[in-house]
């Protein structure tokens, strides 16, 4: 069974998309949590990353470079921005498909809640 993910990827569900190559997609977030929410994600469905094996060494470090791409080309960059990959229930992960969350156009608090 796809993940929802896979099915955004396949079209089968909707999404603003904003990059998409072989190996990662991402889009905009359904629920944003700051001006700028994209979510960008592996298209092999690594369930999170306490799953991730070392097989996907380099699709991990594909994934963080295109998503600092992708906080560039989205006008993130000269202000900053924060990378989030939550994995497991204390985590607050709610879709088990690896993904990192690129928030940005505010500021972020520290320590996160
Ligand atoms: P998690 O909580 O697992 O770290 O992140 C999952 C994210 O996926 C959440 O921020 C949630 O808003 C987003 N999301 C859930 N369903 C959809 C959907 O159907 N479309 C889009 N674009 N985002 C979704």
């Amino acid at each position: 069974m796809k993940t929802l993910f896979e099915k955004i990827a396949a079209r089968e569900i909707p999404a603003v998309i904003v990059y998409e190559d072989d190996f990662v997609i991402a889009f905009r977030d359904i629920n944003p949590q700051a001006p700028t929410h994209i979510v960008i994600v592996p298209k092999k469905p690594v369930p999170r990353m306490a799953e991730a094996e070392a097989e996907d060494q380099a699709l991990l470090g594909h994934l963080l470079l295109k998503a600092a791409a992708v906080a560039e080309e989205t006008g993130l960059a000269k202000t900053g921005y924060r990378l989030v990959i939550n994995n497991g229930p204390d985590g607050g992960e709610t879709v088990p498909h690896l993904h990192c969350h690129i928030l940005g156009g505010r500021h972020m608090q520290w320590p996160p809640g």
